[in-house]
């Protein structure tokens, strides 16, 4: 092929090729920052991911009610949150546990987004459900354990709509990337990354946040990077400090759980914020966005 990109990631260093052929660890990629060297901006109902604004993604784990939706939402966006998150399919460990609510869910999502204006971020985990998803949906989440699901990967490639790809909790940066391209090939170029932990040896954290791949993914890609400090952690009281953190690493925004009532909450309560929380930590991350020359939405 000519003119195509080549990096070489194993070096950290990345070059352009004329047309040789990828060898060792050098893989071919659309999405490379020496190709494009602006961030990509994403426009997700108008919210732009990728420009001078750190874009805040909030809301619960999983939608359990339209009551809990609709307090959750607008309890977030009162505190400057520019997308509403929420899973109607839930890709739970146990099967015994919640699995959402499917495409009641969905609907609850689309009712709270018109309500609220804020559009929404629900995970697709399967090839059959991308076009019931897309319906209701401004963007589509493929999660961690979905990113290298190469069907599920070209099916939300073939739409137009947004994806938010979660990197594998086993993934390597080369695969993560990867994994954007069968997105990218499809001629859907609207991808955001979103780092949310890796399993390493550590049992302390629920996953171990790796904040040198916000970095590291915007030195070889053009694609926005968002963190997830709530998947990152798994604690509560350590998703703030983390989500400065990414902040302060570069990311270009931030998914973070929220419920009304965490302690209530059928999925994820014990890393989710609760109101107060996030927006105190909205509050604080207007600091460091400052001292980086970014802004970020204030709460109201
Ligand atoms: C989620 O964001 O709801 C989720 C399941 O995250 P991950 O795929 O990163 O585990
Ligand atoms: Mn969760």
């Amino acid at each position: 092929m000519l003119n195509i990109s080549l990096l070489r990631i194993n070096g950290m260093e990345s070059k352009i090729s004329s047309g040789d052929e990828a060898s060792g660890c050098s893989v071919q990629f659309k999405n490379n920052k020496k190709v494009q060297k602006e961030t990509a901006r994403i426009s997700v109902n108008g919210t732009l991911i990728g420009g001078p604004e750190i874009i805040i993604i909030a809301g619960p784990c999983a939608v359990e009610s339209i009551e809990q939706l609709a307090e959750t939402a607008g309890y977030v966006k009162k505190s400057g949150a520019k997308i509403l998150r929420g899973g109607a399919f839930k890709p739970r460990s146990s099967p015994y546990n919640f699995q959402g609510l499917g495409e009641e869910g969905l609907k609850m999502l689309q009712i709270i987004s018109q309500e609220t204006g804020l559009p929404v971020v629900t995970e697709v985990m399967d090839t059959r459900q991308v076009e019931l998803v897309s319906r209701y949906a401004a963007m589509l989440q493929v999660g961690s354990r979905n990113m290298q699901n190469y069907p599920l990967l070209k099916e939300v490639g073939k739409t137009r709509k947004p994806v938010l790809l979660k990197r594998g909790m086993m993934a390597t940066i080369e695969e993560f990337l990867l994994a954007a391209e069968y997105i990218l090939n499809q001629g859907n170029d609207q991808v955001v990354l979103c780092e949310r932990g890796i399993r390493t040896f550590e049992t302390s954290t629920r996953n171990t946040l790796d904040l040198s791949a916000v970095p590291m993914l915007k030195s070889l890609t053009h694609l926005p990077v968002i963190v997830d400090p709530s998947h990152g952690t798994g604690l509560r009281w350590m998703v703030p400090t983390m989500a400065k953190a990414a902040i302060a690493a570069g990311a270009d925004g931030l998914i973070m759980e929220v419920h009304y009532k965490p302690e209530e909450a059928l999925c994820d309560g014990y890393q989710s914020l609760d109101p107060d929380e996030f927006d105190q930590l909205m509050v604080d991350l207007q600091r460091i966005a400052l001292a980086i020359d970014r802004n970020i939405a204030l709460p109201q």
